[in-house]
């Protein structure tokens, strides 16, 4: 089955959204890329010739010339009327607030034609909490990339129980198109696959560390050795940067707000934010 897709639009050019439509782009599709002006468009075309030159460095065959191809298949809007006009894709990378997504669908409803389908990357809301702010409930459904999707090159599809099966398939198909392992989920699901298996490991490390009972270097060694995994929970958490899981735990119950303050007086308050910053639970070269 083919997607019988060609145009495809963006809307959002943050972390994702910029990565989104550069793969797309790179994939041979004809992307349009949305954001709310054109000052942070100005920004996002500075992504996508950054994305350029990380391709050229990280993508087996990534040439000047083929990534050269694709910014020429990347236009920006901020004009969402026209953005959308011929889309036969949307998908949506604006901020993780429902509030912002809500809005983003109505106005994306008024404006896009009856052909369009709607996608959303949202890592933690359910397309069925947005859904009602589309005017097209057969054709929305999630669509969820990893961050650093030329490396981590999953696109989890899932849709509510009024998605259509004919959309859901086209949208699994146009993830291989792009260049994606599609992960089809039979029904909603938070945290899709991939969070509903690494936010209990993460958990239950930090819970091994936090409350005593272990080091990180030895949780590390036993998952590594007793799995076969390259990496183990730790080392993850210093890729992931560790605001991410401080955000979520101090929200939790007492038990996950302990471990957040844990997280903020070892680490976070000594600028230690993980890899990025060049030490987390481990210290990195910053050279390499
Ligand atoms: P981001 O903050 O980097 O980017 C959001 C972009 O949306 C910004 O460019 C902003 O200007 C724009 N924006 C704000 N309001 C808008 C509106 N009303 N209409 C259109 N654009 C608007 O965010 P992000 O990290 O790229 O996350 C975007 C979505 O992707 C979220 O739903 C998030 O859960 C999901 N996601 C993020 C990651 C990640 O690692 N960052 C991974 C997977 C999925």
């Amino acid at each position: 089955m083919t997607s019988n897709i060609t145009n495809v639009t963006v809307l959002g050019t943050g972390v994702l959204g910029s990565q989104i439509a550069f793969q797309s782009a790179y994939a041979g599709f004809t992307v349009t890329a949305y954001d709310i002006s054109d000052e942070i468009l100005e920004h996002a075309k500075a992504r996508f010739a950054g994305l350029a030159k990380v391709y050229q460095q990280q993508v087996d065959g990534a040439t000047e010339a083929r990534t050269d191809a694709a910014l020429s298949r990347l236009s920006v809007s901020s004009d969402l009327a026209a953005a959308v006009a011929d889309a036969d894709l949307v998908i949506e990378a604006v901020p993780e607030a429902v509030a912002i997504k809500r809005d983003t669908y109505q106005k994306l409803s008024a404006s896009a034609p009856a052909k369009t389908i709607f996608a959303t990357n949202s890592s933690t809301l359910l397309p069925s909490d947005i859904v009602s702010a589309t005017d097209r409930p057969d054709r929305f459904l999630a669509l969820h990339f990893a961050n650093e999707i030329w490396l981590h090159n999953t696109a989890e599809v899932m849709g509510t129980e009024q998605t259509s099966p004919e959309v859901f398939d086209r949208v699994v198909a146009y993830a291989k198109e792009m260049g994606m392992v599609p992960v089809p989920l039979h029904k909603e699901k938070s945290g899709y696959v991939l969070n509903s298996l690494l936010v209990p490991l993460l958990d239950a490390a930090l819970e091994l560390v936090v409350f005593g009972y272990s080091e990180p270097a030895d949780v590390d060694n036993v998952w590594r050795i007793g799995t076969g995994a390259p990496m183990g929970p730790f080392q993850i958490l210093d890729v992931v940067g560790l605001n991410t899981p401080y955000n979520i735990m101090a929200h939790g119950d007492e038990r996950k707000q302990q471990i957040a303050a844990w997280l903020k007086e070892h680490y976070l308050d000594q600028g230690k934010l993980g890899r990025a910053s060049g030490e987390g639970f481990y210290v990195y070269d910053k050279t390499a």
